[in-house]
């Protein structure tokens, strides 16, 4: 029997841009929200209809700000997604949104029509980094949105901070997780900056202008905030996510563990059967109706994807998950790269997976080259 899918809806309107951000997110097109919802329930519809009436066990509205479209807007895409698929009755439900932008009416709206998990872009409770990091809100601002939710109900909260931000020390970044620990959110992801061509930030590099710590200092402030979480009983299950016993992300965690994702709307991605679909990243280029790109993976592509994406896991890769997916056991798919890498101690074998050491969560690059689709049986 077919595994339940993950269903993903990208909204891509926000307030204003973030600095660092090179997301598919656009400030000063809410006129076009409308017309947006109009394509995102038609792509739905059309992809219901080759795919059938599955089941499935997740759904992301991500974005861009999803709290920045209207409640009605949302119970339109709401509407179609439960006439397409099978959405099923323990289904995980997150809404992104952003602090200041939430009103209770609006959360009461999102939890009639069935979201049980929120995730607010909290990034920093340090008012000078929320400025530089072109935040248009403020800390008091994130514990407000945390009230209102809480009142309505949405108590599986994720909060997502940033680290190795410009100037950062790990007095300043504790001072956020611990502001971020008082409102004991279910979920915790803590992403490290990175500096993407293109945005403010990236010029600012490479004008000097940034005051990033080196490569030893944000590795620093990496294991100081894994230890930091783990003492206020939140485990970490993944490079970046923290959760509280229970409350692992199960959107995330279809990711990782390679399972089918069905992605609607601008620049959403998916991957289902052998097939990965990505949508258009601009607006007008989706409105327009422009198809999605298509690529066929191959049995060598699809082995290396189900590896790297496991890795990030705490638990790693099922041995037994792979077989089953790829037909053939690790050990034939990656003779040469699984002898060298645990000889090397930067992976090990427990409890039937593969998972990273603690030296390979620090050089996840090199043990993921070695097991480029450059070996193994033929495709
Ligand atoms: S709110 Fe999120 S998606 Fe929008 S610009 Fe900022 S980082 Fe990007």
């Amino acid at each position: 029997m077919r595994a339940p899918v993950g269903l993903y809806v990208h909204l891509p309107f926000c307030a204003a841009k973030c600095a660092y951000c090179d997301f598919s997110s656009f400030a000063g097109l809410l006129h076009l929200r409308a017309a947006y919802i109009q394509a995102v329930v038609a792509e739905i519809a059309r992809r219901g209809a080759v795919t059938g009436m599955l089941a499935a066990d997740s759904l992301f509205l991500g974005g861009g700000t999803p709290s920045l479209m209207a409640a009605d807007q949302l119970a339109q895409i709401f509407r179609q997604l439960r006439a397409s698929y099978r959405i099923l009755p323990d289904a995980e439900i997150t809404c992104e949104a952003n602090p200041g932008t939430l009103s209770s009416q609006w959360l009461e709206d999102m939890v009639a029509l069935g979201v049980n998990r929120l995730s607010l872009g909290a990034q920093s409770a340090h008012e000078g980094e929320l400025r530089e990091l072109g935040r248009p809100h403020s800390w008091a601002q994130v514990e407000a949105a945390v009230r209102l939710a809480r009142a309505q109900g949405l108590s599986n909260l994720n909060l997502d901070l940033m680290s190795a931000l410009p100037g950062q020390t790990w007095d300043r970044l504790r001072h956020s997780l611990d502001s971020a620990l008082a409102l004991r959110p279910t979920h915790l992801s803590v992403y490290s900056l990175i500096i993407e061509p293109g945005t403010p930030f990236f010029e600012r590099h490479q004008a000097g202008q940034l005051n990033l710590p080196d490569e030893e200092e944000e590795r620093q402030l990496y294991w100081n905030t894994v230890a930091h979480l783990e003492r206020a009983g939140y485990r970490q299950y993944e490079i970046s996510n923290f959760c509280l016993p229970g409350f692992e992300c199960r959107h995330n965690l279809n990711c990782w563990r390679y399972h089918e994702l069905l992605g609607f709307g601008s620049s959403a991605g998916g991957m289902w059967g052998h097939e990965r679909r990505k949508n258009p990243d601009s607006l007008q280029d989706y409105l327009a109706g422009q198809p999605p790109q298509l690529e066929r993976l191959s049995p060598r592509d699809r082995r290396f994807e189900q590896v790297m994406l496991a890795l990030r896991l705490k638990e790693g890769l099922s041995l037994r998950a792979f077989e089953q997916a790829q037909g053939l056991p690790l050990e034939k798919a990656f003779p040469g790269a699984l002898a060298r890498q645990l000889a090397g101690g930067l992976v090990e074998l427990r409890d039937h997976h593969l998972r990273l050491t603690r030296a390979g969560f620090d050089l996840m690059d090199r043990v993921l080259l070695d097991f480029l689709p450059d070996e193994g049986p033929p495709a």
